[in-house]
């Protein structure tokens, strides 16, 4: 029910822009109404005026109908997803009210396009999901990556989740951003670069043993990189480690490319001396 009352706060909000967007409605919503009695109280209308009022009624709502609302948009996909998910599988959406309790921890691009819970099918409860530019995984770092650290160690230390993926993508932005940055390093956004240059090792690998591909090949190539760059930055976390040498967690690399509509999956082998106490 919080769902319901979450989305009923949203639709009643009353932003200056939702009431301009409601005026616009208002006024389209008249011409149609207008029109309507104009037809019906102009009974004796020739067929001809008749036939072209319709056909301006109907332009009217085709135009109305393709102007893309958000807030519409958001409203019925609720509607849908309640409808058709949730109300139709209590026993699930029951047990995940009470609790959580994933098996894979998943980091994925922030890419509209590459949501692990679409690609993989993963249901509500499957998954526990970081996005951002690239899937990259930050090195230990509790100044400058908080957030990637809070959500590894939530995930591993009170989920216990069982399997870490990295999962890259075909035609990356933030790969494409990272090979592009030039050799003196100069950065020209904000944010962008700083954060692609996590997996800078890649790169410069990429740069040195693929050096006669193209740079469309080399960025495909990156994305694979980057993702073991990523997995490697894992293991400085001490709870993954940890982990990984209990065997309580496995680390595993992916590639998922929508343009062959196909997806990679794989192991990289550590080797991963414990922690020695004298
Ligand atoms: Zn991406």
């Amino acid at each position: 029910m919080s769902g319901s009352f979450r989305m009923c706060r949203m639709l009643c909000c009353c932003s200056s822009k939702v009431s301009r967007e409601d005026m616009s409605t208002e006024s389209y919503e008249e011409a149609i109404a207008g029109l309507t009695k104009l037809l019906s109280a102009k009974a004796d209308l020739g067929d001809i005026a008749a036939a072209k009022i319709k056909q301006i009624t109907a332009e009217l709502e085709t135009a109305g109908s393709n102007q893309f609302d958000p807030v519409e948009r958001i409203k019925t996909g609720f509607v849908h997803f309640k409808k058709e998910k949730l109300e139709k599988n209590p026993a699930l959406y029951g047990e995940l009210a009470k609790g959580q309790s994933p098996k894979f921890l998943v980091f994925a691009c922030s890419d509209s396009r590459v949501c692990p819970s679409h690609v993989l099918n993963f249901q509500p409860g499957e998954a526990f999901v970081v996005r951002n530019i690239a899937n990259m995984v930050p090195p230990f770092d509790k100044n400058k990556y908080s957030g990637a650290g809070a959500a590894i160690e939530y995930a591993v230390l009170h989920l216990k989740v069982e399997i870490i993926v990295v999962m890259g993508h075909s035609c990356c932005g933030g790969i494409k951003g990272l090979m592009s940055i030039p050799d003196d390093g100069t950065t020209a956004s904000e944010f962008i670069e700083h954060w692609v240059k996590i997996c800078s090792p890649a790169k410069t690998k990429v740069k040195t043993e693929y050096s006669e591909l193209s740079f469309h090949e080399q960025c495909t190539n990156c994305e694979k990189e980057a993702v073991n760059v990523s997995l490697g930055n894992l293991l400085t976390y001490p709870f993954v480690r940890e982990g990984v040498v209990n065997k309580t967690l496995a680390l595993k690399g992916a590639h998922y490319d929508f343009v062959k509509g196909a997806f990679q999956l794989w192991d990289l082998h550590f080797k991963i001396i414990p922690t020695l106490h004298a």
